[in-house]
């Protein structure tokens, strides 16, 4: 617990002290050090300041300098070792300082960084976790924790959103303050590209202005080898303080060294870490000075937050630091004081105070790296460029990139048939077992019927989907994503959108709800915003079933090619409803558009898997949950209400039929089939399903649909594969072979004997489960990305009425032109 929660006579053992430098060596020389016992003597009349001992000395600590303090007190240990009990609370001093020995080897470490410079390897590796790596930027947008041990310590890892810099303009740059200032962590892990080294420092400055303690991994360190640089980065780290480790993440090579370096820091044996000022010149440097004089006055300030960063906020015209400084009593004065020497600057540099500190800074690196650091000789951009040349390349670009997409496409469909195959075998013999070894009765038939035949015709998609994110991975990993999304940017402003919005956009293919968290990247709020709103227009893999399914029906050997359509009509939606959008619903003008193109690099095998099973596994869980719990509750919707006059009145036909002796066999059989056919369709028209579709079927006939596709897209509403297992539960009456279903689609009649299904209105089905409602999660993500359910609603009805549209039109003009 912390010290401030110490009451009087009480007492504990010191883990260790959080806050930061000037602080921190303060407390530490009063005494505060790990493994002390420290006493609570009295309160202040107020509660603040208390008294405390320790080392037979008498200290007075503010309540906002004794939450900086962690200790561990007899009781906790009471509380930590519950099956000894009272005995606990008898812990004696030395129990109870291994106690906190033990405690104090917890290390809370942050990772920060540039964008693409390779954290979350980073973190993966040593966390033995499996979040998200890709060759672009803004691949992680949250903060994600993860946990381990190393010589004895163990380490509360957080990986955080890539940033240049700390100033607070994007999102993400002020969150990752907030977490190094409020999330307090021992020790911050600063990860710089070896591969570009001067823009990646500039980030380091400001973690030293912040006077963190920073331990420096210089990633991708192989890069930096194979160029045939000289880097004495041992020399580098001494002149800034913090140490220098070189990495590489993506193998893993020296991150035990960075983490033994770490520990180093952590505790205060390492000789080279230290803090330092960057000199920002005369000017600035009496500017910093003269308001921080003014901040001494005000007694929260420096314990958290150094005096001499918040200067430099002020200095720098900083709204976060503006707003911290405006409840201090000594606002006005320190604002006139900041205002008065930023003019000075600024008359100084004949610059704004901004760029005048950048200028300082990068002149900073500069010369730290002047002294350690010679370029290398061998361009290890060589490949990349090449590479560049055709696939940037202003006309061949473009059908490069075409290309790809339909490869990825006629792959996913191709490819993807064979082991679609063998799981469809499987999950047949699986059913069958089952119904041959089983009771009659409700049960039997919501296991067969229900899960098997909806969860199992999903599953036999899953190859698809594994090939379809396998395409999306390698794009990802190599760095083509931005490339593409670079080719791209004409063409999204030509929508309204920036270049980056197309990393989102492509995104969508696999999933819409990771697709929207990833529209973060996006540094202008508007196209953010249509980012969002459009991304569901993007087919995502859970639509895939549904278009196997009557493709594979409906348009044999025309599989890829109708495939790919689909997914550009869903682009060229996109583009119009977007623009759309800018023009009338989020008006205003955008920032220019800066995209980072990497340089490519080749996935490891290892990572390409984990993504592809990381997505699996995804996918499955899905089919555990949501798709299983849709499954059973259509199923009870078609297989309730059940009428016993009913099927008595056809049981007792059945066993006429089957015992009438004067009619053949054959003939027999027939009318039996016949019989039970009429029995299903009878039973499943008046169900509570039935009755849902009916009720909605005048709203989807003119778009060509019966009762059955309309209660097949209701129920997709939770999620879009759950329109092909009810269509499974609808025509095979939950038989989950995939051959079955085909051929019951294709022979399904309305009672005047028509056809329910053409070309026509598979094409018209089709592109209905492309654009109406997403599914429940897309929403969902919606809401919590643009922070409102106004938008999340707004997305619902523009795409089902969308839908309708468009469906209606295809079908009324393709009958008009191809009467049937
Ligand atoms: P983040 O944006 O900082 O989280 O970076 P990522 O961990 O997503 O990595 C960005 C890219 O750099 C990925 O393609 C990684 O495979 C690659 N990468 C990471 N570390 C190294 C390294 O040490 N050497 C090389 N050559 N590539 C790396
Ligand atoms: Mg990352």
């Amino acid at each position: 617990m912390k010290l401030s929660e110490l009451e009087p006579g009480q007492n504990g053992i010191i883990i260790k002290v959080l806050g930061r430098g000037a602080f921190r060596r303060r407390i530490i020389e009063m005494g505060f050090i790990k493994g002390k016992s420290v006493t609570a003597i009295t309160k202040a009349p107020l509660k603040d300041p208390t008294e405390y001992k320790v080392m037979d000395y008498e200290v007075s600590l503010r309540k906002s300098e004794a939450e900086l303090i962690e200790i561990v007190t007899p009781k906790e240990a009471g509380l930590l070792f519950p099956d000894t009990g009272k005995q606990a609370l008898v812990l004696n001093e030395d129990q109870l300082l291994t106690l906190a020995d033990a405690q104090s080897k917890v290390i809370n470490v942050a990772l920060v960084g540039n964008p693409n410079s390779g954290k979350t390897s980073l973190f993966n590796i040593a966390s033995g976790t499996h979040e998200r790596v890709g060759n672009y930027s803004g691949v992680t947008v949250d903060a994600k924790e993860g946990k381990f041990k190393y010589k004895g310590y163990t380490f509360n890892l957080v990986d955080l959103p890539g940033t240049y810099s700390l100033s607070a303009y994007s999102p993400e740059e002020m969150y990752v303050r907030k977490q190094i200032v409020e999330g307090t962590p021992d020790i911050i892990i600063n990860v710089v590209s070896a591969s570009n080294i001067e823009r990646n420092l500039y980030l380091t400055t400001q973690l030293i202005d912040m006077d963190a303690t920073v331990v420096i991994a210089l990633n991708m360190y192989d890069e930096l080898a194979q160029s045939g640089a000289q880097f004495d980065y041992k020399s580098l780290g001494e002149m800034i303080g913090c140490p220098i480790v070189p990495t590489i993440a993506k193998t893993g090579k020296g991150i035990p060294e960075l983490f033994e370096q770490v520990i180093e820091v952590y505790e205060r044996r390492s000789p080279i870490a230290r803090h330092i000022h960057i000199n920002y010149g005369e000017e600035i440097e009496t500017g910093i000075k003269h308001v921080k004089n003014l901040l001494k006055e005000e007694p929260k300030i420096g314990i958290d937050t150094s005096r001499r960063y918040l200067s430099i906020l002020l200095l720098e015209g900083d709204r976060n630091a503006e707003e911290t400084v405006s409840g201090f009593p000594a606002a006005k004065k320190i604002l006139t004081e900041r205002d008065i020497h930023a003019q000075f600057i600024k008359e100084d540099f004949r610059e704004d105070v901004e760029t005048a500190f950048a200028d300082a800074r990068y002149g900073f690196i500069e010369g730290a790296l002047k002294k350690t650091f010679k370029e290398g000789k061998t361009d290890t951009l060589q490949i990349t460029h090449k590479i560049d040349k055709i696939v940037t390349h202003k006309i061949i670009g473009f059908p490069v990139f075409f290309l790809f997409m339909f490869l990825m496409f006629e792959g996913t469909f191709v490819i993807g048939e064979y082991p679609m195959q063998w799981i469809e075998w499987l999950v047949n013999i699986f059913g069958r077992f089952l119904d041959t070894y089983m009771n009659q009765g409700p049960l039997k038939d919501l296991l067969v019927d229900g899960i098997i035949g909806g969860v199992g015709s999903v599953i036999v998609f899953l190859p698809n989907i594994v090939i379809l994110y396998l395409f999306i991975s390698f794009m990802e990993d190599t760095g083509y994503m931005a490339r593409a999304a670079f080719i791209m940017d004409k063409f999204m402003q030509k929508m309204g959108l920036h270049g980056k919005s197309f990393i989102p956009l492509v995104m969508g293919f696999g999933c819409n709800v990771p697709a929207i968290m990833s529209t973060r990247i996006i540094e202008s709020r508007n196209t953010r915003l249509i980012t969002m709103l459009v991304n569901s227009l993007m087919s995502c893999s859970a639509r895939l079933p549904v278009y196997i399914l009557v493709v594979g029906a409906f348009f044999p050997g025309k599989g890829g090619f109708v495939l790919f359509g689909l997914y550009i009509t869903g682009i060229a939606l996109a583009i119009f409803m977007s623009r759309l959008f800018k023009k009338f619903l989020v008006k205003g003008e955008d920032l220019p558009f800066v995209m980072e193109l990497p340089p490519y690099r080749m996935p490891t095998l290892k990572a390409m898997n984990r993504h592809m099973w990381d997505k699996t596994s995804q996918y499955l869980r899905k089919m555990g949950g949501i798709i299983l719990i849709a499954s059973v509750i259509v199923w009870f919707l078609e297989y309730y209400p059940q009428d016993d006059a009913r099927n008595q009145y056809y049981d007792a036909q059945i066993a006429e039929i089957a015992n009438n002796t004067h009619v053949s066999q054959e003939e027999s059989q027939k009318m039996l089939d016949e019989l039970n056919h009429l029995k299903k369709e009878e039973q499943k028209r008046n169900s509570f399903i039935g009755q849902i579709g009916r009720g909605i079927e005048p709203v989807v006939k003119p778009l060509g649909f019966d009762w059955k596709i309309g209660a097949s897209l209701i129920s997709g509403m939770a999620a879009k594969e759950i329109v092909v297992s009810t269509l499974g539960i609808l025509y095979t009456g939950g038989d989950e072979n995939e051959t079955l279903l085909k051929d019951n689609l294709m022979k399904a009649q309305y009672p005047d004997g028509r056809l329910v299904y053409s070309p026509l209105v598979a094409l018209s089905f089709m592109l209905f489960v492309l654009i109406y409602f997403p599914c429940i999660a897309t929403i969902a993500a919606i809401k919590n990305e643009s922070g409102s359910w106004k938008w999340a609603l707004f997305v619902i009805v523009y795409t089902t009425a969308l839908a309708w549209i468009i469906s209606f039109a295809v079908y009324q003009i393709g009958r008009l032109l191809m009467p049937l």
